[in-house]
């Protein structure tokens, strides 16, 4: 049985064949995917899919929406805590965090949106008790800095790719580590070395579908500019990356799937 901790299960990418995607999950084991949202328009839809699909879901705004965002959707980001505050499903605040490599995010001005929403949305997950599913690109630190200022429950940084210092210090404020598709190529060396040299208790795992797509999905370049658009990612492909992380690590995929499953439980706990 494996979770999938971090699946944008409401992108368009799946409206196709929304059902099929659900149903390959659980074939393949995978006996719930968090849904988390990225704007205040989706937090309907990942609830409603979310209990559809008997999954979960996290309610926030991510870094890369707040140039639309505005303060009243913070405040509806509120209101929906409280309003779902005895929803089980509803297991973290998320995806929020901080983008530091898209150029148009990272103005002064742009800047200092984004840091006002991450503040704002840890504060909130600190007055409902909810731990929080991190977007961390190029802003491991800017993130840390915030997480002393604000402490918060715990939770997850997703689709993490710093340094072993800045894992540590995510650790040892409550967080576990999502790993996914990014450390299925070879190339992937430092993240592979991080895999390996962090506890096992640490590591979450994550497909971020649609994106992320794993080697064996992924198009070059050449191959998209020839027509072949971008493999999708999907939770059914969680197990054949866990392969490729249990045998980095050298254990079993069972003790994987236990242990990454007791941890994803112990970052998100209302996943019980
Ligand atoms: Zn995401």
């Amino acid at each position: 049985m494996w979770i999938d901790t971090h699946a944008h299960l409401d992108a368009a990418e799946f409206d196709a064949d929304r059902p099929s995607v659900h149903q390959r999950s659980r074939s393949a084991g995978v006996a719930c995917c968090v849904i988390p949202a990225v704007e205040a328009a989706n937090f309907d839809t990942v609830r409603g899919l979310a209990h559809a699909q008997q999954d979960a879901y996290a309610l926030g705004i991510h870094p890369l929406y707040t140039p639309q965002a505005t303060q009243a959707h913070l405040a509806q980001l509120d209101a929906a805590l409280h309003t779902h505050r005895d929803d089980p499903r509803l297991v973290a605040v998320g995806e929020i965090g901080l983008d530091g490599f898209v150029p148009e995010l990272n103005t002064p001005e742009a800047l200092a949106k984004q840091q006002q929403f991450y503040k704002t949305q840890l504060k909130l997950a600190q007055q409902h008790q909810l731990p929080v599913i991190l977007h961390v690109r190029r802003s491991a630190d800017l993130l840390l800095k915030g997480l002393r200022e604000t402490p918060v429950v715990g939770g997850i940084a997703h689709a993490f790719n710093g340094s072993l210092q800045q894992a540590q210090a995510f650790i040892a404020m409550g967080f576990k580590l999502g790993f996914g598709g990014a450390l299925t190529y070879d190339r992937a060396l430092q993240l592979r070395r991080l895999a390996i040299e962090l506890p096992l208790s640490a590591i979450v795992l994550e497909t971020d579908a649609p994106d992320i797509p794993p080697h064996w999905l992924y198009t070059t370049a050449e191959q998209r500019a020839a027509g072949k658009p971008q493999g999708r990612n999907e939770p059914a492909e969680l197990p054949r990356i866990a392969q490729v992380l249990a045998e980095l690590r050298g254990i079993s995929v069972e003790a994987l799937a236990q242990v990454t499953c007791a941890n994803a439980r112990q970052a998100l706990p209302r996943l019980q």
